[in-house]
């Protein structure tokens, strides 16, 4: 593998490891990279980055890059989330960056499909291959109008233009949003932030972004391979994209069933399309494992979370909450129904009254916890007694059964019950 590759790789293991160190924060926006299998059939979903776009699929067809994704996805009654831009044809003055480098689209910004031939590209281009997406039941997906970096990336992007705040990031997404509402009648509900850098130097993050949006994150758990660089063969490189799905599906049949593969609509580093033509095999293969292939809204519809499934007891209290608009899964969309329940999240659910008097008779020491923002990162593990403070504070009243079988602390998977039955 080349240096640049070797190196996303290591960064994206060290940005995984990271994340599963710790405890991620409660919120609306939740990072969907798999969900909990969907029971009794197995569904996958594939993303395609950086389209749609007309530009040849070379080195071996004249048929556009999407077109032909768009044929192949049909012929195994495949459903895609293609993942679209607007435009970049506004991120000039630049110059020509080197195929093969990470720099190969262009050296300040990227230009899809290349630099040179943004029209061939976006939304805002290609507006017939927008259409024939939408019409063929394919979902659209924001991946930023001018395909800009939220925020700078040193290791891997080094000096590359970025934004600089929020509200620019709020800007261009906002601009792709409105451009699918107003032209194509389309609402898009999801969001994967161009080389999926989240933080933004004003420090906002995509999630902050997102939520004002109404979107969730578009996350994705196996890598298709469509953006490496090529070796030389190109039969090779199309064979090396298929292999390790092969491999994953022979090894267990269902490991893919919840999982979102990416996939690139659009050029390798080496402008070339060997994802293209890697396509159909994969379908092939994955449907000769009984996979249907589905949007991430359908997957979603099926199975929200990463840990817990609709057959759990906690599923329907946890949705319950999550449509009352309380934080209730983590931001990597796990639940982790295990972890005892927190001071700051119990007064969420059962809220609304945050009073510095009621913190006190519920039991919170801290001098800091006066205002909502503060309860909400209350981290203290609650007790039975605390909950039922918090609830009588609230005028709402635990169950007698529920009382008599409360674990110390409190675990996550019996607040969520006890939180959804005295709502309801
Ligand atoms: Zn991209």
């Amino acid at each position: 593998m080349d240096l640049y590759g070797t190196l996303r790789k290591q960064y994206s293991r060290l940005k995984s490891l990271y994340r599963s160190k710790r405890t991620p924060p409660l919120s609306r926006v939740r990072r969907i990279s798999h969900v909990f299998p969907p029971k009794d059939t197995r569904l996958v979903a594939m993303t395609f980055d950086d389209g749609p776009t007309c530009a040849p699929s070379r080195p071996l067809s004249d048929t556009g890059i999407t077109q032909l994704i768009i044929e192949a996805m049909a012929a195994y009654g495949a459903s895609g989330t293609f993942n679209v831009i607007g435009s970049t044809s506004e991120n000039y003055p630049d110059k020509e960056g080197k195929p093969g480098s990470f720099k190969w689209s262009g050296v300040r910004y990227d230009h899809y499909p290349r630099f040179g031939h943004d029209t061939a590209a976006g939304a805002a281009n290609q507006g017939r291959l927008v259409e024939t997406l939408i019409a063929q039941g394919h979902e659209i997906s924001n991946h930023g109008y001018r395909h800009v970096a939220f925020g700078p990336e040193r290791i891997v992007y080094g000096s590359r233009a970025h934004f600089t705040n929020s509200h620019e990031v709020t800007e261009d997404l906002a601009r792709l949003h409105n451009l699918l509402t107003d032209d194509f009648g389309y609402t898009i509900k999801l969001a994967r932030p161009p080389h999926y850098i989240d933080k933004i130097p004003d420090g906002f993050t995509s999630y902050d972004i997102y939520e004002q949006l109404g979107y969730q994150y578009l996350g994705a758990s196996f890598d298709g391979g469509g953006w490496r660089a090529s070796t030389g063969n190109f039969q090779e490189d199309v064979e090396s994209m298929v292999e390790p799905l092969r491999k994953a599906l022979k090894e267990n049949p269902d490991s893919l069933s919840g999982h979102i593969i990416f996939e690139k609509d659009g050029y390798n580093m080496s402008l070339e399309a060997p994802a293209a033509f890697a396509l159909p095999e994969k379908l092939k293969l994955l449907t000769s494992y009984d996979y249907r292939i589905v949007t991430v809204s359908e997957l979603l519809q099926l199975s929200q979370f990463a840990d817990v499934g609709p057959s759990s007891d906690t599923y329907e209290a946890i949705m319950f909450l999550t449509n009352m608009g309380k934080p209730v899964v983590y931001r990597d969309n796990t639940f982790r129904g295990n972890n005892a329940a927190r001071l700051g999240e119990v007064m969420i659910w059962l809220g609304p009254q945050h009073t510095p008097q009621g913190l006190a008779k519920a039991g919170h020491k801290s001098k800091h916890a006066r205002f909502a923002s503060d309860v909400s990162r209350s981290k203290t593990p609650v007790s039975p007694k605390v909950l039922l403070d918090i609830a009588a504070q609230n005028g709402l009243s635990v169950p007698d059964t529920w009382k008599q079988s409360m674990q110390n602390p409190v675990p996550r998977w019996q607040a969520v019950l006890i939180a959804a039955e005295i709502l309801s």
